[in-house]
């Protein structure tokens, strides 16, 4: 067994690959707790570079900006999802503790390794992911069960907010649909019926400590998350019991470091089906940062700091409202407005937070707002008056 390696305390730097908002939050979050932060990003100007200690410009597979985080950090996690492989592998041959391993990440970022792995532990996790069927070449088609009819197809890599994606009827429209989404690897997937959408998150610690979060209720809107309510509206407590012991064995199956977000289906029928993993924060776990002890972004510094993990508890229910840049606009990109945050921020309880991106974009995630409340109706009463006051349909 290998040694076991001591804690890394504040005062020293910790590496994250990507400067997004998942980076900032980080980023934030390690500062609180008196870390400093390492940022590598290939872009001029981000949100988690631009607060960082230490920026690197450059990109995920530049030897030399590696070798410089390496040298500055002993710990390194990534909050960009598709950073290749190589580069996390890189950074472990040069003696640095990264957390989750290369190959967690790769495990996330192909759909067809995904699917598998989620299917070969279903026997243990008695939760499976929906039929599927791999597309690599054009006579797949023909070979295709008939029975994943009406299904998506769905991009192997690089799929993210529902991109990546087309509804099929037939062996026709699937060979159409392959065809437009370029020829790549693909998996055809049932189309379920849902009743409601959840996502468990969950940390393991380097000491194997394992700890989940209150499961959320995610709505989405135009594939893009809306809103995430804890806890979970609609879920019977059995069902989400049955999913955080499945995320839980899931998480332990990879030995992976860190914190995991698995996203399940809830079907009409009350079965349960699990859709995909994210080896990082994730969205639907911003709910963390006013309604639990711990934030997500806590959770990542401890486990990549080797550290215990914190409490998960929950301290007030709570409704996460997304803030797209659509809400910077009159309708077209060339009407620019301000959201009105002087309304927002007339209710004593709902948490703003936002990302400091310089530019807003039509989709583009700018920040969100924690809407807390006593009970669960207070909270989501709560994020139905703040989307009113920045004229968000509801
Ligand atoms: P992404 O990586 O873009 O989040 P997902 O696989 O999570 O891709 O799909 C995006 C959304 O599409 C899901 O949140 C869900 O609403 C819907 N969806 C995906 N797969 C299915 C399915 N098999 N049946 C029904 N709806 C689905
Ligand atoms: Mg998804």
């Amino acid at each position: 067994m290998a040694d076991f390696l001591e804690p890394i305390l504040p005062g020293s730097y910790l590496g994250i690959l990507g400067g997004g908002q998942l980076g900032r939050m980080f980023t934030q979050a390690a500062q609180v707790m008196g870390y400093k932060v390492c940022v590598l990003d290939p872009g001029s100007d981000s949100p988690a570079g631009s607060i960082a200690e230490k920026f690197i410009q450059a990109e995920y597979t530049d030897s030399a900006a590696l070798k410089e985080m390496a040298t500055l950090c002993s710990s390194v996690s990534t909050e960009f999802e598709n950073v290749p492989a190589q580069a996390l592998d890189e950074l472990e041959s040069l003696g640095v503790f990264v957390a989750p391993r290369s190959s967690c990440v790769s495990l996330a970022q192909n759909r067809i390794a995904e699917k598998n792995f989620l299917a070969t532990w279903k026997s243990e996790t008695n939760i499976g992911p929906a039929p599927n069927f791999v597309i690599e070449h054009e006579a797949d088609i023909t070979q295709t069960p008939a029975d994943l009819f009406p299904g998506i197809l769905k991009t192997a890599r690089m799929g993210y907010d529902g991109k990546g994606q087309a509804t099929v009827y037939s062996k026709d429209d699937l060979s159409l649909a392959w065809n437009e989404l370029g020829c790549v690897p693909c998996v055809l997937e049932k189309r379920m019926e849902l009743d409601f959408e959840v996502s468990a998150l969950v940390v393991r610690g380097y000491d194997d400590a394992v700890v989940a979060y209150p499961v959320s209720q995610n709505l989405h809107r135009d594939g893009i998350l809306h809103t995430s309510t804890v806890p979970a509206p609609s879920l019977k407590p059995a069902q989400e019991k049955k999913i955080i012991d499945a995320a839980k064995a899931l998480i332990r199956k990879i030995h992976y470091v860190g914190v995991l977000c698995v996203e399940f289906f809830v079907l009409k029928n009350g079965d349960i089906v699990a859709n995909e993993i994210a080896p990082r924060p994730h969205n639907s776990g911003h709910y963390t940062m006013d309604a639990c002890v711990s934030s997500q972004f806590e959770q990542q510094v401890r486990a990549m700091a080797r550290l215990p993990l914190g409490d998960t508890r929950l301290l007030t229910p709570v409704s996460m409202l997304n803030l797209l840049g659509d809400l910077w606009f009159e309708g077209s990109e060339d009407k620019a407005r301000e959201p009105a945050w002087n309304k927002v921020l007339a209710h004593p309880d709902a948490k703003l937070h936002l990302y400091g991106k310089s530019e807003p974009r039509i989709g583009r995630k700018m920040g969100h707002i924690n809407c807390l409340g006593e009970a669960l109706n207070e909270a989501r009463q709560n994020c139905t008056a703040v989307a009113a006051e920045l004229g968000i349909e509801p």
